[in-house]
């Protein structure tokens, strides 16, 4: 269980400070897939820098499984929206990083993680081989190395085109179902946020805080040209132009 009280960031600005996070509560339950969406500056990123541990200083509390969050380990994975592979390194090497593909169990995880991501037959590829979407998915099998216990994934799809972005996020509810990892999946696109997360969190910027939480109780996989799924993206997509409407300038965004 990740669970979220209180927390507020706060990062100083030349201008006065910037409350980039103001009382975010949130309680994730193991195996759950939670989207968060909302515009620029919102304080997305802020929250899952600090959920993986990248950023200790904040006020509140954040805990996993009831312990507080103070730095990495191996029980948060995270993804950015480049895939951020070493460009010297195979598709297999990059994956297993730091452990030796020497190590037995290392290569069977490794080996796993390649099926699971749909990379079979590129293991001895280099990333200057790869699409787009086939880096991403080495920075997901990366990320799933020493099976954490959440990933955090910060518009991991947002640089890929239209057609290879549905195909990864099939490729990531395939993984989810298939292992169960509590993941938390920053986008800014309204339908993808329906399309995978079982709640998706609409945040308000200045200063970002939850603006509502609302429950997508469809079956996977969902039909996004369905009734129900068009309802429900409606509820999000009305939320959501509240939220842009929020007319005060923010010099500090863009970040
Ligand atoms: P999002 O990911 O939703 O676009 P961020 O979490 O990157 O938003 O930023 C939230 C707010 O915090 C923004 O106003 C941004 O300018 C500010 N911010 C983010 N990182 C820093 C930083 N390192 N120093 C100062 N301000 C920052
Ligand atoms: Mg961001």
């Amino acid at each position: 269980m990740l669970a979220i009280q209180g927390l507020t960031k706060i990062f100083p600005a030349p201008a006065g400070e910037v409350v980039a996070l103001r009382d975010i509560r949130l309680e994730i339950g193991p195996g759950r897939l939670v989207t968060f969406i909302g515009p620029s500056g919102c304080g997305k990123s802020t929250l899952l820098k600090i959920a993986a541990g990248l950023d200790a200083s904040y006020e509140g509390s954040i805990t996993l499984d009831g312990r507080p969050i103070e730095g990495p380990s191996v029980e948060k994975g995270v993804i950015f929206q480049e895939p951020r592979l070493f460009p010297w390194w195979t598709v297999e090497k990059n994956i297993a990083a730091n452990a030796s593909l020497r190590d037995a169990a290392v290569r069977r995880r490794v080996g796993e993680l390649i099926e699971l991501v749909r990379l079979k037959g590129f293991e001895k590829a280099y990333p200057s081989e790869l699409s787009g979407g086939m880096a991403q998915r080495v920075a997901i099998a990366r990320a799933l190395l020493r099976r954490p216990k959440v990933l955090l994934l910060d518009e991991p799809f947002g640089a890929l085109d239209a057609f290879t972005r549905a195909h990864m996020q099939e490729v990531l509810l395939d993984i989810w179902q298939s292992d169960r990892t509590t993941m938390l999946f920053v986008t800014h696109d309204l339908d993808e946020a329906v399309f995978l997360g079982q709640q998706v969190v609409i945040m308000n910027p200045r200063p970002g805080h939850i603006r509502r939480v609302v429950s997508v109780d469809l079956p996977y996989p969902r039909q996004r040209t369905g009734a129900p799924f068009q309802e429900i993206r409606g509820v999000v997509l009305r939320e959501f132009e509240k939220v842009e409407e929020a007319p005060v300038p923010d010099p500090g965004a863009g970040i």
